[in-house]
Parts: C-alpha cells; structure tokens; sequence
C-alpha cells in the first residue's frame, strides 16, 4: 500500500549499500553527525538478534520472524530482503512522511534490497562504499568479532556477490582514508539537497 509512486515526493531518498565490513556505518553516522549535512536515518526491522550495545528502536527494530512476515503481508516495507539467514526491511511509513515533508532520508541496505527501491522510487540516489580491497574487508570484519566463522564466511561470501552489483549504483565510493571517503560522502549529501 505505501510503495507506488514515490516518485513525486519532494524530499531526497538516498540509499548505500556496501558489503559488511566496509565501514559504511561509520562513514554514515560521520557525515549525518556533521552540521553541514540534515538527513534522517531509517530505522530498518530485523529478525537477527542484538548485538552487544545495539539498542531495540534504535539500531534496528528487532522483530519476530512471524512479526516480520506478517508486516510483508501488510505490504509495510518499502523493500525487504534475506541476508546471511536473516530478513530485514524497510518500513515504508516513516520514509513515505518524512520524503513527504520534504526531509533527505538515507537507507543503509543491502544490494537486493536497494534494486527493490530502484522500481518504487525513481528519484533516489544509489551509493555503494567498498573497501579498497577484499584483503582489508575480511580484515576488517575479523576485527570486529562480532561473528563466530561461519557466519563471517558466510558475510565474506555474499560481499563477493555484493561487490558485483556495484555498477548498478550512481556512485561507488571507496574507503581507503575514512576521513576522505566521509568528506566525499557528506559533500555528495549536501549537493543533493540533504544540507543542515
Ligand atoms: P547487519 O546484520 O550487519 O546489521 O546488516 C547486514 C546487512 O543488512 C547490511 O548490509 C545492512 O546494510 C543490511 N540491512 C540493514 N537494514 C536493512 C534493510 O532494511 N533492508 C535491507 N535489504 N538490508 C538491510
């Protein structure tokens, strides 16, 4: 009920997908905590389990898988897609009011996803944030150890595939110096219209 035509909306939708361990969140959450820049960040459901830290409302809408498929049912999500053995979507009505009001809104999802949002809204703009290799990605996400090896396999598995979608994005940004690939990103945010 929420997904047809967002293309009239007045407010600017901009999604960024990345595989895990690219350091997307943290470029993300660097530029929209910077003055210059004014965009809400959408507040996507999941049915994984929290992490350590990782707050109900906040991170994530931590849901049931029968929560979950009943909202597809419902047609709440913009889009939504599995990943590494979990689901996770977008709930349409906050994005639909805020684009509505004219506001900037940033999804962070991942690939499946996104080309979902590419057939509802036609005005988005596409941002994927790679690594600057895949030594560094797997780096990276072993660093974090949030993971047992399995999974983090898994993750490393679907970056491959991930990475090789990201010429359907507009623009591939690529983190080898955070502080550069957050100026780029929050400048990129502030030419289309997401300015504080
Ligand atoms: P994580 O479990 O590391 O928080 O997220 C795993 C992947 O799911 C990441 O690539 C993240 O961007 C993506 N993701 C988070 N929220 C959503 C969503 O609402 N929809 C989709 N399709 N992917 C999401």
């Amino acid at each position: 009920m929420w997904v047809d035509g967002w293309g009239h909306l007045p407010g600017q939708l901009i999604v960024v997908s990345g595989p895990s361990g690219c350091g997307k969140s943290t470029v993300i959450d660097r530029a929209l905590a910077n003055p210059r820049t004014s965009a809400q960040l959408s507040v996507s459901s999941t049915t994984r389990a929290p992490r350590a830290g990782e707050q109900d409302g906040v991170n994530y809408h931590f849901v049931p898988d029968e929560h979950f498929r009943a909202a597809i049912e419902r047609g709440e999500f913009l889009e939504h897609a599995e990943y590494n053995g979990n689901l996770y979507g977008t709930p349409a009505e906050p994005v639909y009011r805020a684009l509505s009001d004219g506001k900037c809104v940033l999804l962070e999802i991942e690939v499946k996803g996104a080309m979902q949002v590419r057939e509802h809204a036609p005005g988005a703009l596409f941002v994927f944030i790679k690594a600057p290799t895949f030594a560094a990605l797997e780096q990276r996400l072993r660093a974090r150890g949030s993971e047992i090896e399995a999974s983090l396999l898994r993750r490393l598995r679907i970056a491959r595939s991930e990475l090789d979608k990201a010429h359907c994005y507009d623009i591939i940004l690529v983190n080898d110096d955070l502080d550069r690939c957050v100026e780029e990103f929050t400048t990129l945010l502030i030419s289309y219209g997401c300015g504080g």
